[in-house]
């Protein structure tokens, strides 16, 4: 298998390589060059555990990373860490360590870089840059926490997390880590990370000094890859509770952001998965929503801080790797799109990426759907759906609504409840104005005896360990603080 860049500069790229990169030369993402059809040889499989059908799908993409090693990543990343559930077609993916679903990822993300890095030579410290609305930062902290090899610094909105998800990132131990807010948003701390990787005298600077620098986003592939596998887990347990029969056609509902996890299931359905739509939902930040319904997309517009943070996004950065299927992989077009993003903040597609498109369907929710849904779901069906799950759920009732369409589903459940407590509490009718949100927690317990992740218990009263707050204009120049500071306290 090789990976090849969406923008045409590159091509015939190994795996390891692409891992260590991050992001091609020319701004560009790599993309497998075929997508290996597996579905047929493991649908009767139905009883797979996680990890062995994880190591059947990656080995078809990480080929030149050695068998047993692909299989030693794959457990040290996920034995007795993370875990798969379905529940009421509810796909729950935030059993690990972070309580969020980007552990799916970014337990695994650590495990295959070490190796490649290992496979390509690389003596220099990797220093991976990451963006975060709130989930990614702290999934690729505890990921790369004491990582030989590899330092980690994170790049946060000061104001765009909640209080919860921020207390998890400041109070994070680990002698490789650094975490940074930024005044700015998401799209300022992901532009920022952008240039910073796309700056190739600052990269030669810093290679000068005995570091690369990398990514955690999820525009890695060696992070997007590890998210095909939980599409094709979810299927065999539909299959397993015979909710389908096998190859049953399912739409899959997935609360989107970066346009990373619903990407994922769109490569599943190209490696045999049958999956008829896939159903984009959207928070108040309804740039994707737009895109689907028009053709034009157009991130200018004023960012909305919502209460599904991870979700506050205006550039979803691996729709350019669907732009790039849709375009029958033609990067030159590829390249005007993206060009012109940079330059307008919109562009148009073609009118024949249509036809190419239909599968997908966008809706978004608005701040009071979330809130009725989270509090009917759980009086109704006893279910306790955090802020980003409700997005898709409201989204999901909008488009049966609509269409009358009443394929079984799988709606992707993306983070703990616990996660975004105040707002559970105020759906569900409780009164938290006047307590803090650790103090909320509890509330959320004793009114509905759902547990709370070990990792989020006592979290108040964990040190503070990190307090910088940087301009989103000085990243690089809070990047190299750190770096020299870290050298230096090394002697
Ligand atoms: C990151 C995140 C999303 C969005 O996923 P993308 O892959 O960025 O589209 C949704 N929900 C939660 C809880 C997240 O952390």
């Amino acid at each position: 298998m090789r990976f090849i860049s969406t923008r045409g500069a590159e091509k015939d790229i190994l795996s390891a390589r692409a891992i260590i990169n991050g992001i091609a030369s020319d701004g560009g993402l790599y993309v497998p060059e075929k997508f290996p059809r597996i579905y047929e040889k493991i649908k009767n499989r139905t009883n797979i555990c996680y990890e062995d059908l994880a190591n059947e799908i990656i080995s078809k993409f990480f080929t030149d990373i050695k068998k047993e090693e692909l299989k030693k990543a794959i457990d040290e990343a996920y034995k007795g860490k993370f875990q798969v559930k379905e529940e009421k077609s509810f796909l729950e993916l935030y059993h690990g360590p972070t309580s969020a679903f980007k552990d799916a990822a970014l337990l695994f993300l650590p495990q295959i870089m070490k190796r490649a890095k290992k496979n390509c030579s690389v003596e220099e410290e990797i220093v991976i840059l990451t963006a975060t609305s709130g989930d990614t930062g702290k999934a690729a902290l505890e990921g790369f926490k004491n990582v030989e090899g590899f330092k980690v610094v994170v790049y946060y909105p000061e104001n765009g997390v909640s209080e919860v998800q921020k207390q998890q990132m400041v109070t994070q131990e680990g002698k490789n880590l650094k975490v940074i807010g930024i005044n700015g948003n998401f799209d300022n701390a992901q532009t920022g990370v952008k240039k910073i990787l796309g700056d190739k005298n600052f990269r030669e600077q810093l290679k000068d000094k005995g570091h690369i620098i990398s990514s955690a986003n999820s525009i890695n592939i060696g992070r997007l890859i590890p998210q095909i596998v939980y599409y094709f887990y979810g299927y065999l347990q539909l299959v397993n509770k015979q909710k389908i029969k096998e190859g049953d056609k399912i739409n899959v509902v997935v609360p989107t952001g970066n346009f990373g996890n619903i990407l994922a299931a769109y490569y599943a359905r190209e490696m045999g998965l049958p999956i008829a739509k896939f159903i984009c939902a959207s928070n108040e930040n309804k740039v994707l929503t737009d895109f689907f319904k028009t053709s034009v997309y157009d991130k200018r517009r004023e960012l909305k801080l919502t209460e599904s943070p991870s979700m506050d996004i205006l550039v979803s950065s691996n729709l350019e790797r669907l732009l790039f299927e849709a375009s029958n992989r033609n990067c030159e077009e590829v390249k005007n799109l993206m060009d012109s993003l940079n330059n307008d903040g919109i562009y148009t597609v073609k009118e024949n990426y249509k036809e190419f498109l239909k599968d997908f369907y966008g809706e978004y929710a608005t701040k009071d759907e979330v809130y009725t849904a989270i509090r009917s779901v759980y009086e109704v069906e006893g279910y306790l759906m955090d802020t980003h799950t409700a997005v898709a759920y409201v989204v999901n009732q909008k488009y049966v609504k609509e269409t009358g369409d009443n394929t079984q589903y799988l709606l992707v459940s993306t983070a703990s409840p616990y996660k975004f407590p105040r707002s559970i509490c105020t759906a569900l009718g409780l009164d938290v104005a006047q307590i803090n949100d650790f103090e909320v927690v509890n509330k959320l317990k004793e009114y509905t005896g759902v547990n709370i992740p070990t990792n989020l218990q006592k979290l108040d009263k964990k040190p503070i360990l990190h307090n910088e707050v940087w301009d989103s204009g000085n990243m690089k120049e809070a990047l190299l603080s750190y770096l020299k500071g870290n050298n230096n306290d090394k002697g």
